[in-house]
């Protein structure tokens, strides 16, 4: 039975993702602020390395999968608590668990980015440089000096940072024997999204997001793609983005992929 670390697990993508993969055979240990196996906290570095130590513990160093769905919306206050999460969350938690998924079974991890991953190019993502390099305090001082589009930024910024660090991690943890992916959803019904459509700084902009399919996702959408990429049927998807987005990706960039 594959032992499988999720971070977000007690809501929306993460809460969905732990259940398809128990119905898949996963034990899962769930991560998540509260109602989790491991509760603890993704926005600082000292909450970070707790659950990496506390997750080293429980697997007894030994993992076969990792899914970090844990991540804040735009709407988030202050904006520079969604570069520490969204990114540091992630790749710290990839970087600290590599090791004990190396001894796994046939191991696997996806990441989940967003389809807003693609809206701000590495190129002219002004975060880019102060997240790969780690400069956390860097990374929030550009987004507090952002303003009224911090949030944005931080979101937008943070997704995209997080997919390029995943693709270039590909080399290694192929090399590794570990499979890494990401899945990048589009609007996606859960409380992140209802908070954004709460917030009259963002509502109007996340309803104007139709996709081509005409509705949002249901968490389990997200969750069945996981549970695909975490599976042998996967066994050669590798450094891959799966936009699971209803179509909005292919209708904002037909010429690029
Ligand atoms: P959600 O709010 O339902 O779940 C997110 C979970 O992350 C929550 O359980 C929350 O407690 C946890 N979390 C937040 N901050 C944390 C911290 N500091 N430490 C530990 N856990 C923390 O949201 P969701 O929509 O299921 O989001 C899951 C992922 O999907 C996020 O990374 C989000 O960016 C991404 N996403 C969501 C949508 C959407 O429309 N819902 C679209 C694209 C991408």
């Amino acid at each position: 039975m594959p032992l499988t670390l999720v971070t977000g697990s007690a809501s929306g993508i993460g809460a969905a993702t732990v259940q398809a993969l128990q119905a898949a055979g996963h034990t899962v240990i769930g991560v998540d602020l509260r109602n989790a196996d491991i509760t603890g906290d993704l926005s600082t570095a000292a909450g970070r390395q707790a659950i990496v130590a506390q997750a080293l513990e429980r697997s007894n160093d030994t993992l076969d999968g990792l899914v970090l769905c844990a991540g804040l919306g735009g709407q988030t206050q202050p904006a520079s608590l969604v570069t520490s999460v969204n990114y540091f969350g992630a790749v710290e938690l990839l970087d600290g668990l590599l090791p004990a998924l190396q001894k796994g079974h046939k191991p696997a991890a996806v990441v989940i980015s967003s389809v807003a991953s693609a809206m701000l190019p590495w190129e002219k993502n002004p975060l880019a440089q102060a997240l790969e390099s780690g400069d956390e305090a860097m990374a929030s001082a550009i987004v507090m000096g952002a303003g009224e589009q911090g949030g944005n930024l931080a979101y937008a910024g943070s997704k995209n940072a997080l997919t390029v660090a995943v693709r270039k991690r590909a080399s290694a943890w192929g090399q590794a024997g570990v499979r890494l992916n990401t899945v990048a959803p589009g609007a996606t019904e859960t409380p992140l999204l209802q908070a954004g459509l709460q917030d009259p700084r963002f509502s109007a902009a996340i309803q104007n997001f139709v996709a081509p399919l005409a509705r949002r996702a249901d968490p389990r959408e997200m969750a069945s793609v996981v549970a695909f990429l975490m599976s042998d049927a996967a066994s050669f998807v590798h450094g891959a983005q799966f936009y699971v987005d209803g179509g909005i990706d292919a209708v904002t960039r037909p010429t690029q992929f």
